[in-house]
């Protein structure tokens, strides 16, 4: 790729964030259960900053923007008052945007606040009273269809179909149990997926949800379905209704006591200070089996420090866990064994920093401390067996939606032969 091509896809990239740019092209009308395609009503011709020409500044209040603007402290204190039950506009923050509303004595008639692309706050004076409305936008959902192929990268191969990347980082989110796409991207790796855009007015305010979505790796397949039952979304399937999830265990230990909780903030029994417990501690005697949470690789299996003898388990790109202060390691565990869920790791102990036996158990979510007793993790259930044959169906359709490969190799084969321009 040349440069001006790479320049040109970052600022479609930067443009469709800002979502200015509109893509005609991957725009398509599909039919699906509980959709429906509604009419756009004409754009507004008027820039954000053309109809709301105001904004608060950074450090300065309403009070001291309309006073600028020439409004008397009196008007000021009578819009305040009837925005109240509504919205405090004494707090309002920097960076709203406004416009006002002058009658031919360019006295202030009218205010109005744009909270979001979806919300606006409307001051009135109407005979001579101040009155406040909230007024919320309809937002109307289109489907959208986008597909790619893996040159460098699966970012690269997002900004190439001049896709926004977030969509790009939601879709291994859906498949992160069956493609580790941290170590797994192959080259010629394609995918493809249709996702809900969130429009006010005609223009794209963001998006919804995948609803469908393929990934091909290393020439195998792999699809997800979203389900949704009622209007709530039940999670990812396969289209036979398989979870795409795999959930971990509630403990690693079978019969463990909870002796200390992950906190923020605790008392340490034995540096006798404050400090962060990021972790759950489980209270058990030593040689107490302790099972892996969920499949994955052990990535460090030995004596570190505080800690004791420690394993680190990483069951995907997203989620990692590590267990202390063990008093040995179950027979193979070493860097680089792949483990089973519930398969035996090791056995509680004593060892590093520690005031008596326990496990000390820590829970990342993309190198995060997460904690486990409270997160809430997707389903891990099928399709509940009544709801299969409407899932099915549903997901019939979706996957038909879903964009041909055939246009994906065309648009690759033009962006080759422009950068060759
Ligand atoms: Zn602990």
């Amino acid at each position: 790729m040349n440069k001006t091509l790479k320049l040109l896809y970052y600022s479609v990239f930067l443009a469709s964030l800002s979502g200015l740019i509109y893509y005609g092209h991957h725009l398509q009308n599909t039919k699906t259960p509980g959709l429906e395609i509604l009419e756009q009503e004409p754009v507004s011709e008027l820039s954000l900053e053309e109809a709301f020409p105001y904004v608060i500044e950074p450090r300065s209040t309403l009070s001291s923007s309309l006073t600028e603007l020439g409004v008397s402290p009196q008007v000021i204190q009578e819009i305040v008052t009837a925005a109240k039950p509504i919205e405090n506009l004494a707090r309002i923050r920097p960076g709203i945007r406004f416009q006002i509303f002058k009658d031919e004595t360019s006295e202030i008639q009218g205010i109005e606040f744009r909270f979001s692309a979806v919300e606006r706050l409307s001051v009135k004076k109407i005979s001579g009273t101040w009155s406040a409305d909230k007024i919320k936008e309809q937002v109307d959902i289109q489907v959208v269809t986008f597909s790619g192929i893996v040159n460098m990268s699966l970012w690269e191969s997002a900004l190439n179909a001049k896709m926004d990347p977030n969509l790009i980082s939601e879709l291994a989110d859906i498949f992160a149990w069956e493609v580790d796409f941290a170590r797994e991207v192959r080259v010629n790796d394609r995918w493809r997926l249709t996702v809900e855009q969130k429009l006010v007015k005609g223009e794209p305010i963001g998006w919804g949800s995948i609803l469908a979505a393929e990934y091909e790796n290393a020439g195998t397949s792999y699809k997800a379905v979203l389900f949704r039952n009622n209007g709530e979304e039940i999670g990812y399937f396969t289209p036979d209704g398989a979870s795409l999830r795999k959930m971990f265990l509630r403990s690693p230990i079978r019969y463990g006591r909870i002796t200390s909780r992950f906190s923020t903030r605790r008392f340490h029994p034995i540096l006798k200070i404050r400090r962060p417990h990021l972790g759950v501690d489980y209270g058990a005697p030593i040689g107490t089996p302790i099972r892996t949470v969920g499949d994955g690789t052990v990535i460090f299996a030995k004596y570190n420090g505080g800690g004791g003898n420690v394993v680190r388990i990483r069951h995907n790109s997203m989620y990692e866990t590590v267990y202390k202060h063990l008093h040995g390691f179950a027979k193979g565990v070493r860097s680089g064994t792949k483990v089973k869920q519930g398969q035996i790791i090791g056995y509680v102990g004593n060892t590093g920093l520690s005031t008596g036996p326990h496990l000390h158990f820590e829970f990342y979510n993309s190198g995060r401390y997460v904690d486990p007793l409270t997160k809430k993790f997707p389903t891990a259930e099928p399709v509940a067996p009544h709801l299969l044959t409407q899932f099915k169906a549903e997901a019939a359709i979706l996957l038909t939606g879903l964009p041909g490969w055939d246009s994906l190799q065309a648009a690759n084969k033009t962006s080759s032969d422009s950068s060759m321009n």
